[in-house]
């Protein structure tokens, strides 16, 4: 599709960032091509519009980039999920590993509830290791996990298999 290609053409790869070795998958060079954002949302919202979702949680920091416009357009909530002691109300959390040593991911007390139907939203896919925290904060509460959606996955890091019977829905694929 002539929309995949632009967005993934609008991708810059940068090597060796943030360490050597690693192909460091850039979308802020997508944000500065108004098409291929307006794409890249589009395509969100056709997936999710008519879908009953009342929650779009998205995980800091390029999920809050993402997730607001899809919110709006679905007409569902916005939730941030949030690195540790960003948010000032109560919260709950889930500590998870990352190559070396572990971070925590945040989510306020009440913003998601039982009857909610939630899809995570991340700007990519490496290992799975965050949007598995996401996953556990939103169905700690009881809300439906609807499903995970990312710009780009890198499918050589298997985090699909991390996820387990949880849906991804991807537009591009890296590596
Ligand atoms: P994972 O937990 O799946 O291993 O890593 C995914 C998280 O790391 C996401 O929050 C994502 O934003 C960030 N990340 C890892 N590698 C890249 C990359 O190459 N490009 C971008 N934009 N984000 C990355």
């Amino acid at each position: 599709e002539a929309r995949i290609r632009r967005i993934s053409s609008s991708i810059r790869v940068i090597p060796n960032f943030p360490k050597a070795g690693v192909m460091f998958q850039d979308i802020t060079t997508l944000l500065l091509n108004p098409k291929a954002f307006r794409d890249t949302i589009d395509l969100f919202v056709e997936r999710y519009r008519d879908k009953r979702i009342s929650v779009v949680a998205g995980i800091e920091a390029r999920g809050f980039i993402f997730g607001p416009p899809i919110a709006l357009a679905i007409g569902a909530k916005f939730v941030p999920l949030r690195k540790p002691k960003k948010l000032p109300g109560e919260v709950i959390s889930e500590d998870y590993s990352l190559e070396y040593g572990t971070d925590r991911m945040e989510m306020h007390v009440g913003a998601v509830q039982p009857h909610d139907r939630a899809i995570i939203i991340d700007d990519l896919i490496a290992t799975g290791g965050t949007l598995c925290a996401a996953i556990k904060l939103i169905e700690r509460v009881g809300a439906e996990m609807v499903e995970c959606a990312c710009v780009i996955e890198l499918p050589e890091l298997k985090g699909r298999e991390k996820l387990g019977d949880r849906p991804l829905f991807v537009l591009v694929k890296g590596t």
